[in-house]
């Protein structure tokens, strides 16, 4: 919008059509202005004569307006070709998502005219609609067309299709990641055979195109408004795995994770896995709510579950044995041996987070901080335990020869044999593995893994809960951050969960997904102002046909095995 009323500023003929218009005044019409604003109080600048003395529109002054909108439009039209124009222009930046604020500062530097900088971006397409990581990658081009260098980590197969050089990292992750595998324009990686990228690169493995499931019943949602959601009817099938898709600010996170939730979760009580309400910034406005109805297919739905990227939890007190309710199991399995009951160690003596069996200098946290003045305070590994978080007693009870600060330091693969006769423990373990997580240590605080790693955990974790009633699942974007690698095995996970009887929303960038949901809604056709609207509805093959989508082209490709 605020290129619209800049552009007839900055236009060439601006100068001619004002002159035109008969809107310059003349020296007379001039001084009877000016006489007019002192007479209201306002500075007649008489100790600087050349102030204001030049006539309303006239040439310097249109010169000037045409300078300043000129320059107003090319940062305005750098935001939008970067697909943040239905930003506001007082949207505060903590607001905005990690990708936005990447491409405002990307933004920023194209019009810097530097050269010779080398640029490293994070997954800038993380987030991005296809179409509008199109205009991201012509951004790029403009930055190493002016003489700079661009290093970018990327999951986006087009991406890396584009790029004029490739360097694939690997071959798994964790510990039996870490070495370059390949480096090279990217033609040559497919020749490496150790790369998991090169399969996707050169889609030897095209998904196995499926039949859409039928759906059981209708989730419908009538006169819903939030944002630019003007009184919009939405049906979302029941027992089936549905991708809402649309440009960046279409609406459709609008429509899932704010009104598909609020509306559902209002009737089911609170929403479970969602974060405790974000802290609100006084310069914020006052939090908005949902308008609109759920109108059927309520009765079908028992629980409501969002799982995002937020961390599992705030502290290196919470980690992935803890989270996933394994520790409490592995702790029984230490309290039961006959070491233990001689010494009278109950589970709790196995806790790290309770007084009695940790480490007491540094209380259970393996660390401690070292205040330094005027500095701020580093970490170093405590003292006394070296970093084993429990006292010596503890640490002398063994299970399979382990203590328990040696449990907590193998990985999910490692441990799998270790419980390998303990069915709840392995149970949990397999799917931890399942998902792709097999590198992760037990003991790995939460405040050391990604959100595309904690996303997955609580996937994991619910993946084991299953029969407690059907669920509707809700996730946005959850391949954000994810290698196609790892979206197949996500994509299993959801699958699993459907299969089990419950529904799946996802709001997602990622075609090769859309293209495998049993059900795409595209919302759009545009954003904000321009979006809003259910462009069209129906299996992936159906909405990769329809005209009006901006979706229905990188749809069709990702149908097709690109
Ligand atoms: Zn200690």
């Amino acid at each position: 919008a605020m290129a619209g009323v800049v552009r007839a500023v900055g236009a060439a003929d601006y100068l001619g059509q004002a002159a035109a218009g008969g809107e310059v005044l003349s020296q007379a019409q001039t001084r009877a202005a000016r006489q007019q604003r002192h007479a209201q109080g306002a500075p007649e600048h008489r100790g600087a004569p050349d102030v204001r003395h030049t006539p309303n529109l006239s040439l310097e002054k249109r010169l000037a307006a045409q300078r300043i909108a000129q320059d107003l439009l090319e940062r305005v039209s750098t935001l939008t070709d970067l697909g943040l124009g239905y930003l506001a222009l007082e949207r505060s930046t903590p607001t905005l998502s990690s990708g936005e604020l990447q491409r405002l500062r990307l933004a920023t530097q194209l019009g810097s005219q530097l050269f010779g900088v080398i640029y490293v971006l994070d997954e800038p397409s993380a987030g991005l609609h296809p179409a509008d990581a199109q205009a991201l990658f012509e951004a790029l081009q403009r930055l190493k067309a002016a003489g700079n260098s661009v290093f970018v980590v990327e999951h986006d197969v087009q991406t890396m299709r584009r790029a004029d050089w490739l360097v694939d990292v690997g071959p798994a992750a964790g510990e039996r990641g870490g070495q370059v595998l390949y480096s090279g324009p990217p033609a040559g990686l497919a020749a490496v055979e150790a790369s998991q990228t090169r399969a996707y690169l050169f889609a030897e493995q095209a998904p196995a195109r499926r039949t859409p499931r039928q759906p059981r019943d209708w989730l419908r949602l009538e006169g819903i408004t939030r944002n630019n959601l003007k009184n919009l009817d939405a049906a979302f099938p029941l027992g089936c795995f549905t991708a809402v898709t649309g440009v960046s600010g279409s609406g459709k996170s609008s429509l899932v994770s704010q009104a598909l939730l609020e509306l559902v979760g209002a009737h089911l009580g609170k929403v479970a896995g969602g974060e405790e309400a974000p802290q609100l910034d006084l310069e914020d406005d006052e939090p908005q709510s949902s308008g609109g109805r759920v109108s059927a297919g309520l009765e079908q739905i028992k629980r409501l579950v969002q799982v995002d990227q937020k961390p599992i939890g705030r502290t290196p007190r919470s980690n992935l044995a803890t989270y996933t309710g394994l520790f409490d199991q592995v702790r029984k399995l230490f309290a039961a041996t006959p070491a233990a009951r001689e010494r009278g160690f109950d589970a709790g003596q196995f806790s790290f987070n309770v007084a009695k069996g940790r480490c007491s200098a540094c209380e259970g946290e393996g660390f401690v901080s070292v205040e330094l003045l005027f500095m701020p305070s580093v970490f170093a590994p405590c003292p006394t335990c070296h970093g084993a978080r429990y006292h010596p007693e503890t640490l002398a009870v063994t299970w399979q020869g382990l203590n328990i600060a040696q449990v907590l330091q193998l990985s999910v693969e490692q441990a799998l044999p270790v419980f390998a006769q303990q069915p709840g423990i392995r149970r949990a373990l397999q799917v931890l593995r399942d998902i792709g997580l097999d590198y992760l240590r037990l003991g790995q605080p939460a405040t050391e893994l990604s959100g595309g790693e904690a996303q997955r955990i609580k996937l994991a974790t619910e993946l084991q809960r299953n029969a407690r009633g059907a669920t509707l699942y809700v996730l946005d974007e959850p391949t954000t951050g994810l290698h196609p690698r790892d979206v197949d095995r996500l994509l299993e996970q959801l699958d699993k969960l459907v299969e089990a009887g419950h529904s799946v929303v996802v709001v997602e960038h990622d075609m090769r997904l859309v293209a495998q949901a049993d059900w795409v809604m595209d919302i759009g056709p545009g954003a904000g102002d321009q979006g809003g609207t259910l462009v069209a509805c129906g299996t992936p093959a159906h909405v990769a046909t329809q005209r009006n989508s901006r979706t229905a082209a990188f749809l069709a490709q990702a149908l097709a095995g690109n």
